[in-house]
């Protein structure tokens, strides 16, 4: 049925009800390891603090979870195809983007010069494709919009499962839910998360692909990351469920050790603690880190993440499936005829899908378009200077996104404006594009009203109740660029995260969203 409302939400409770929820769900945490390392942590830590948590599950309607799912396959088909186009991604990303934009540009560049050297055709992605209701207004049926498609470190996975799990658990031992909305909290609705289990599978995908079952998977991480839970969690899965080794590292220690053999091209890892044993080879390269300009503080972070492209390990992602995760390639995806091309071209390269025209249909065409906003380049085409006079005029309908990841960039409403005449007074130099040029302009999806929950900060002892949004993310799996036969492609679970109306941002590593999950609704 579709979507028009959805209920009043949450049901109310008393006070006590209130505290022994907290006190389940905090130990639940605890003891699952839905949790957080505290701010400035000890190493090693002493202490940990709950992951910032909903005490209820928040509705969400069941054919629009179901749409996001099914769909996902081609999300990631369409990314695979954008990861293979090199021209596609010059024209894109090597226009005006790299120019004003420094960590595009360097990444595009990186790229660029190590491209024809590449030994490793497989590339993997752990994909998440992230959507908000919008509630059209005028009467009609609420829809899923698209915020953003993640390429590189795509978090939460573990977390969100384990949230899932926590809101049966809450429910199932306080029959359900003090039995305030019994026919809501049915079991039946409260859909199965298997996040952690299908992002670890797809690390284990690109490990066996690899062929060498003494090889490791390699993380690279950042320094003083508190979500370390939610890595180590794939870590477990994959010793336990896949026998597969993990070891940990920041950019700057693998700046000193990491080797690459010239003949071989094999990446390897020798420990310092275990000198005599032989250097660990990687058959995968996992970045839960190399997103942002901060984890390029040096310079010589540049040298090591080229290093570790030439290597035969599989990047988890390569620099072109991080690339085409660029706010600027969802911009321009959504230009007339740009996504036909990548599904129904009957040049586009097998990923899983089926190679060409006849993998993917025209409904797999309308059913990504569906799920879009408004999107506007903000150069001198056409199209940007609509822009631009949409940005000055209506800033209220909008929000301007710098091509940045990891949430607190992007501009908003009456910040617009200003943001704009900033941009455009800012030094450059000559022939070099305007700085607006490295933005995109997108309409704001707007969240239905009515929706509350319980919202619980890590290391707080009370919960608050807020009027809520709920942004809904979907992973997927894609291994692809070799032989047809190692195709991967798969849906992977998903996270819902839930953040206080007043924010505009909502990312919980950033402090802002709590880690959800959705209750369907019909
Ligand atoms: P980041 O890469 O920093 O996560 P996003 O594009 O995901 O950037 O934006 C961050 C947050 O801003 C989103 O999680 C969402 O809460 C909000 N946001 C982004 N785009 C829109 C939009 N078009 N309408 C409403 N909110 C948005
Ligand atoms: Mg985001």
């Amino acid at each position: 049925m579709p979507s028009k409302t959805l209920p009043h939400w949450p049901p109310p409770l008393t006070a006590d009800q209130q505290s022994h929820l907290l006190l389940l769900a905090t130990t639940y945490a605890f003891a699952h390891g839905l949790t957080y390392l505290p701010p400035n942590p000890s190493f090693p830590p002493t202490s940990t603090i709950s992951a910032p948590l909903s005490l209820f599950p928040t509705p969400f309607p069941r054919d629009l979870f179901e749409l996001a799912r099914e769909i996902q396959p081609a999300y990631n088909a369409l990314y695979a195809r954008i990861a293979l186009d090199w021209d596609f991604l010059d024209k894109v990303m090597g226009g005006s983007v790299a120019k004003v934009d420094d960590f595009q540009g360097e990444l595009w560049r990186g790229w660029k010069s190590v491209r024809d050297e590449l030994v490793q055709p497989l590339q993997l992605g752990l994909f998440r494709s992230d959507y908000l209701l919008h509630d059209t207004e005028d009467g009609g049926e609420l829809q899923i919009k698209q915020v953003e498609f993640n390429t590189i470190s795509s978090s939460f996975g573990p977390l969100s499962q384990r949230s899932g799990e926590l809101h049966k658990y809450l429910s199932a031992s306080t029959q359900r839910y003090f039995g305030v909305s019994p026919q809501l909290v049915d079991p039946a609705n409260y859909p199965v998360n298997d996040a952690l289990h299908q992002l670890a599978a797809g690390l284990a995908d690109g490990w066996k692909a690899y062929g060498k079952p003494e090889a490791a998977v390699l993380f690279v991480v950042q320094d003083g990351e508190r979500n370390v839970f939610d890595q180590r969690w794939l870590e477990y899965e994959l010793y336990e469920k896949h026998g597969v080794r993990v070891i940990r590292h920041t950019f700057s220690e693998l700046g000193k050790i990491a080797q690459v053999d010239p003949q071989s091209k094999n990446l390897s890892i020798p420990s310092s603690l275990a000198p005599d044993a032989p250097p660990t080879e990687i058959a995968v390269v996992y970045y839960r880190s190399a997103y942002t300009p901060n984890d390029y503080t040096t310079g010589a972070e540049w040298q090591t993440r080229i290093l570790l492209e030439k290597s035969r390990s599989i990047k988890c992602p390569s620099m072109a499936l991080q690339l085409a995760g660029a706010k600027k390639i969802q911009q321009v995806l959504a230009e007339p005829g740009v996504l036909e091309d990548f599904l129904l071209g009957p040049e586009r390269p097998d990923v899983g899908f089926g190679a060409g025209a006849g993998s993917l249909t025209q409904r797999d065409v309308e059913n990504l378009r569906k799920t879009w906003i408004g999107l506007w380049p903000m150069d001198d085409s056409p199209l940007g200077k609509e822009a631009l006079e949409l940005a000055q005029t209506q800033s209220d309908r909008f929000v301007l996104k710098p091509q940045r990841e990891g949430g607190g960039n992007n501009i908003y409403r009456s910040d617009i404006p200003k943001a704009l005449e900033e941009l455009a007074a800012a030094p450059r130099e000559q022939g070099e594009p305007e700085k607006k040029e490295g933005y995109i302009l997108m309409e704001l999806i707007k969240p239905p009203e009515g929706v509350s929950n319980w919202l619980l900060r890590g290391g707080e002892g009370q919960a608050r109740k807020a009027d809520v949004v709920s942004e809904l993310g979907i992973y997927g799996v894609g291994l692809f660029g070799g032989k047809a036969a190692e195709n991967v492609n798969r849906q992977a679970g998903f996270l819902l995260r839930t953040k206080g109306r007043e924010s505009d941002e909502g990312g919980v590593a950033i402090g802002i969203s709590s880690i959800d999950s959705p209750l369907l609704v019909d």
